[in-house]
């Protein structure tokens, strides 16, 4: 078992590294990437410019610590802004990530996956259209290895009124011309959508166009690490996955599932 996509109590998880590390043991995990919040919009749930560096040595540390039973990989959960992509770049090379994971929570600045009250003056439509465009934007900047939860625009389960194959086709060859890989986030499932991101659909198209797959939990409490990884990994198989991606210092490589 892996699990990419955990927080902290830097950004807006509510353990420690040191309680998730615990938690994980006691899990039998093989594998682990810390990834909290980068958001150079800085809302209240990201982590602290002054903190940048605390994280760095924090699971650099922990890396170092040779007791442990599994590997940890040092990542990131960093949000795509589209007018930042210069100092984000700069970030990730200070950083010296293992992966980086990139998101989009914003919509023309607007943070869409906070509050589902604020959807009731949008066109759901346009948000949609806009949020793909990002996604999309997202994977072909280079910057990130990984593409996170890739449909959270269905978070509060908003429905556009046009099917979404073929935005999900486009989608995914996108991702696979980017060569990006990206992460079953079984977060949603507790979420108003009570689906994992992406979809069973759109996941079945970005197998189609060879784009690889790695595991996130989205875990903001460390009880939460690889949860529903069982799951996660029978709908990859069924949809004809046999491997899922790992990451060391920004190199891919692939274990069997
Ligand atoms: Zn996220
Ligand atoms: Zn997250």
């Amino acid at each position: 078992m892996i699990d990419y996509h955990i927080h902290t109590i830097l950004s807006d998880g509510i353990d420690t590294h040191e309680s998730c590390l615990q938690i994980a043991a006691e899990y039998n995990v093989s594998e682990i990437g810390f990834s909290d919040h980068i958001c150079l919009n800085y809302p209240d749930w990201a982590v602290k410019k002054d903190d940048f560096l605390v994280m760095k040595e924090k699971v650099t540390k922990i890396k170092n610590t040779n007791a442990l039973p599994f590997k940890v990989k040092y990542g990131v959960e960093m949000d795509y802004l589209p007018k930042m992509i210069n100092e984000i770049k700069l970030i990730i090379q200070q950083q010296k990530f293992d992966y980086v994971i990139g998101s989009v929570h914003f919509i023309n600045g607007w943070n869409f996956d906070t509050e589902p009250l604020n959807y009731s003056d949008k066109n759901i439509d346009t948000l949609f259209l806009n949020y793909y465009t990002l996604i999309q934007e997202a994977a072909l900047s280079g910057l990130f290895d990984i593409i996170g939860h890739a449909d959270l625009i269905k978070k509060f389960n908003y429905k556009p009124t046009f099917k979404l194959d073929k935005l999900y086709n486009q989608t995914a060859k996108i991702f696979k011309k980017a060569d990006v890989t990206i992460e079953i986030n079984t977060s949603g499932f507790y979420k108003p959508c009570k689906e994992f991101y992406p979809s069973k659909e759109f996941l079945t198209l970005c197998f189609k166009e060879n784009v690889p797959v790695t595991f996130g939990s989205d875990a903001h409490q460390a009880t939460d690490i690889v949860r529903n990884y069982d799951k996660a990994i029978q709908l990859l198989k069924t949809i004809g996955y046999k491997q899922i991606a790992v990451f060391e210092k920004r190199k891919r490589s692939f274990i069997p599932i």
